[in-house]
């Protein structure tokens, strides 16, 4: 597993020596306490930006979990917001909503192997801790939670979790096949090491949205999970760490799946068949060179197939690549 994910970068940071905040009365500068962690896989993370930001990190769950009871003995609602880092204004919006509901707001940046299928972007995938941290710290967030592959998966792991419903439905499941097991694996393990009140997840990545309260429901995590809109550029192409990849061309026409999206959308709220809106959509992106993988009309909640309007709340939901990148995006009806 060491040789598949990554390579070999050591760093220090707060460890299992960091104290609780009641110990920590009128300071929150982090401060280096030795190497709490080795760890051969991941991101580094560069001491400058763990001493320079007014932000804590952890990156084991001994500190974490010692961290969060401090809070909690003193009654703080907390607040999770998993992500693999490469944080935007999409992700913050998350933060912020956490600090509306809870005292305490913990993001976790795990850019999860389990979730990337051989083929996909995961040496690539950007990773930017200082700037991530600076995004944290300017929206009130109080932890980083940065773990690194060995962390979560430790000598010898066996165990995955099988997922169904909303994360077979046909749609990002029949381009990943893994995609949603790895996610609910990295899901699932968060919410036990950090038993939050609620966690946040982004309607940008709907069916995963739905995969995980499935989840959380059927395992029985005593959490609530919350949602947050889709945050956009201003022409309409929602926000994505993987929009880096956009050549300027194609970032050029990359808002066409949000517009295809409203075409379609406003199609069916006038009254045209579900099926000839989802034609219009496809088409406008086939035309303007996109490789649509599906482009589709589902119930919102269960996220089977719907024919007919009016058979319950519908969500367009499409993925379509340009060039080297895949956007996903979706819509309510
Ligand atoms: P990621 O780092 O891509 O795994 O995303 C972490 C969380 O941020 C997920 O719950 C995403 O759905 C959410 N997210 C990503 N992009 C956006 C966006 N543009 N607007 C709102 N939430 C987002």
């Amino acid at each position: 597993m060491r040789r598949l994910f990554g390579t070999r970068v050591p760093f220090a940071l707060a460890g299992p020596g960091s104290q609780p905040d009641s110990k920590r009365a009128g300071r929150r500068a982090p401060r280096l306490r030795g190497i709490a962690h080795f760890c051969e896989t991941m991101i580094e993370i560069p001491a400058a930006a763990v001493l320079a930001r007014n932000i804590d990190i952890v990156q084991d769950v001994g500190s974490l979990r010692a961290r969060l009871a401090a809070w909690r003995r003193t009654g703080e609602a907390i607040g999770l917001i998993p992500t693999m880092g490469a944080l935007h204004a999409g992700h913050i919006s998350l933060l912020r909503k956490a600090k509306r509901y809870a005292r305490r707001a913990v993001v976790s940046i795990f850019v999860n192997p389990a979730q990337f299928a051989p083929s996909e972007d995961f040496a690539a995938y950007p990773r930017s801790l200082e700037k991530d941290m600076a995004l944290i710290e300017a929206a009130q967030g109080d932890l980083v939670f940065a773990p690194c592959v060995e962390e979560m998966f430790a000598e010898g792991f066996a165990t995955a979790i099988n997922v169904a419903g909303p994360a077979a439905a046909g749609l990002e499941d029949r381009f990943r096949p893994t995609h949603f097991a790895g996610v609910a694996l990295i899901v699932a393990k968060l919410f036990n090491q950090c038993r939050p009140d609620f966690a946040i997840f982004g309607e940008k990545d709907f069916q995963q949205l739905k995969v995980v309260e499935r989840m959380a429901r059927d395992l029985d995590f005593e959490l609530q999970i919350l949602s947050a809109p889709t945050v956009r550029e201003t022409d309409g192409l929602a926000l994505s760490s993987r929009n880096i990849y956009l050549a300027a061309e194609e970032r050029a026409r990359a808002p066409l799946l949000y517009a295809a999206l409203s075409i379609s959308v406003s199609a069916i709220k006038e009254g045209v068949p579900i099926s000839r809106a989802l034609e219009l959509g496809r088409a406008m992106l086939n035309e303007a060179g996109f490789a649509v993988d599906y482009f589709e009309a589902r119930h919102a909640e269960s996220l089977k197939p719907i024919a007919l309007q009016g058979d319950g709340p519908l969500r367009l939901l499409a993925a379509a690549r340009l060039g080297r990148t895949r956007l996903i995006d979706n819509l309510a009806v």
